[in-house]
């Protein structure tokens, strides 16, 4: 895969020389047991998989590329770049602007800008409204557009299936940037539904199955179908796309049960002609950030900690994993870890952040499962394991554990 050039600030020796290393010794990437880092009283369990990927990366190069080209120049961003704090904070820093907040709302109006400005399209992608607008503007979108290759695929998948007649369920977060351009997309082209979740997709299936009255879907779903979306005769061919980033067992879950209920109502029936056969479209960072995650699980620790933006969707997905099989701790940098008592963590269900103390058990090993975000830099993870060793009595410096991974 293509390398980036992101700012060596993001990146970290001992996590880039553990990469590395495990990538050498396991090129197609069929090993998914996490690397171990053994401070004696205290053991880190490290995913195989995590942080930056491919279009995050590409996301970054471009931005930082683009104010080193353009001094001088008004440069906007869209929305959030990516999601996380430290990141968008520092194109901030490079006199970036943001033209939106993460849910839409605008901060700076697009009058405000013109034909000589730039403004770049973020790794989640736009709308075509938005686009419209800002071609209309006279802003080259082409040039400063970041969208990760894996959301534009989501697109075109979208496009395939609408060409056949079908209307495009899209499993994702209605208010997410990438679920919100996805469903842009497809809703020119084919009528389109968002679902959030395996309940929002029992539910629509009462109306393919015909058990509810279609004029209550208008309510139920509303700020999620396309315009003109006929629930009488919309839900009759479907196929299931999804945000990149969601989980992947919920995604086959709720494509399979919507399979499922289709073939049902409408039996006897050749399944090719009221379903598309598709498969998921989470990305392979999705895809394999999941698994490490599962990987790790497989060893018995004391917690987890995860580092990432608390609006990383990709994120909030490993936190739920880990979270079903022990104590998890949600962090977005090691300032988080106020002491070898007190940890500050984010808890995504209620989207509060919460303080825990004692969130350290009393005992020798100490074992603790370690992943991060695919928008999470690697020195953000360097940091926390800085953090936790500092309050044991450790022999070994983190600098000489490089040495075992070179
Ligand atoms: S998480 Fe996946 S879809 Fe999103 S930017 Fe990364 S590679 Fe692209």
């Amino acid at each position: 895969m293509k390398s980036f050039d992101v700012p060596i600030i993001y990146r970290s020796p001992l996590i880039s020389a553990i990469k590395k290393k495990r990538k050498e010794m396991d090129k197609m990437k069929k090993d998914f047991s996490p690397t171990l880092l053994d401070f004696g009283p205290l053991q880190i369990y490290l995913a195989r998989h995590f942080g930056f990927c491919y279009g995050v990366e590409n996301a970054i190069e471009i931005a930082f590329r683009t104010v080193e080209e353009n001094p001088g120049k008004n440069i906007y961003l869209l929305s959030e770049m990516i999601h996380n704090p430290q990141v968008n904070a520092d194109l901030q820093a490079h006199d970036i602007q943001f033209l939106q907040d993460t849910y839409g709302k605008q901060i700076i109006p697009f009058d405000k800008i013109t034909s000589d400005d730039i403004v770049l399209i973020p790794a989640f992608g736009t709308t075509l409204e938005i686009e419209e607008k800002l071609k209309h503007i006279g802003i080259q979108t082409e040039k400063y557009n970041t969208t990760c290759p894996f959301v534009e695929k989501v697109w075109n998948r979208s496009e395939v299936i609408a060409k056949k007649d079908y209307t495009v369920i899209i499993h994702g977060k209605p208010k997410h940037e990438e679920t919100r351009a996805t469903f842009s997309h497809a809703a020119s082209n084919a009528p389109s539904v968002i679902v959030t979740d395996m309940n929002e997709a029992k539910q629509l299936a009462k109306y393919i199955a015909g058990e509810k009255k279609a004029e209550e879907f208008y309510t139920e779903f509303k700020g999620q179908y396309s315009p003109g979306f006929d629930a009488a005769k919309d839900l009759q061919r479907i196929g299931v796309v999804n945000q990149t980033t969601m989980l992947a067992s919920d995604t086959q879950a709720i494509a399979d049960y919507l399979k499922d209920v289709i073939i049902k109502k409408y039996k006897p029936v050749n399944t090719e002609e009221r379903f598309a056969d598709t498969r998921d479209t989470l990305c392979y960072a999705t895809n394999d950030n999941q698994s490490a995650v599962v990987g790790l699980l497989e060893t018995a620790a004391d917690l987890a900690i995860v580092v990432g933006g608390y609006n990383s969707s990709n994120t909030s997905h490993l936190v739920e994993l880990c979270e079903e099989k022990l104590p998890t701790y949600f962090i977005n940098g090691a300032e988080k870890i106020i002491s070898d008592k007190e940890i500050l963590h984010h808890n995504f269900h209620t989207k509060e952040e919460i303080l825990t103390t004692d969130f350290l058990p009393a005992k020798e090993p100490i074992k603790i499962l370690l992943t991060s975000g695919a928008s999470c830099p690697d020195a953000l993870v360097e940091g926390v394991i800085n953090k936790i060793t500092s309050f044991y009595n450790i022999d070994t410096p983190v600098e000489e554990l490089i040495g075992l991974f070179e």
